[in-house]
């Protein structure tokens, strides 16, 4: 068992910390979407420029890496296990 967010990401750090004390003290893992919204501004996932020689638009990678870094940060800060479901942007590590 574990708590996701898959279909509307945590959109701010104090909520995210917030889940991850209480996953913590649960013992659950959080498995989460990584995308910072407010960086995504509506578009599709961020493949970069294998998504872009498509002549698609994605999410800049940023979108992604941001809130991979808050994220692990976050464990970091609160001892929460951290499954990222999935990732899409070249160089996210
Ligand atoms: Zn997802």
């Amino acid at each position: 068992m574990g708590v996701s967010d898959d279909g509307k990401p945590i959109a701010t750090a104090k909520l995210a910390r917030q889940v991850m004390d209480y996953c913590r003290s649960l013992d659950l893992p959080v498995i989460e979407h990584s995308e910072d919204v407010s960086l995504a501004a509506g578009r599709g996932d961020a493949r970069g420029r294998h998504f872009n020689t498509l002549g698609l638009r994605g999410m800049p990678a940023a979108a992604e890496s941001v809130c991979v870094a808050r994220d692990v940060q976050l464990t970091e800060l609160t001892g929460a296990r951290l499954h990222i479901a999935h990732l899409s942007a070249e160089g996210v590590t």
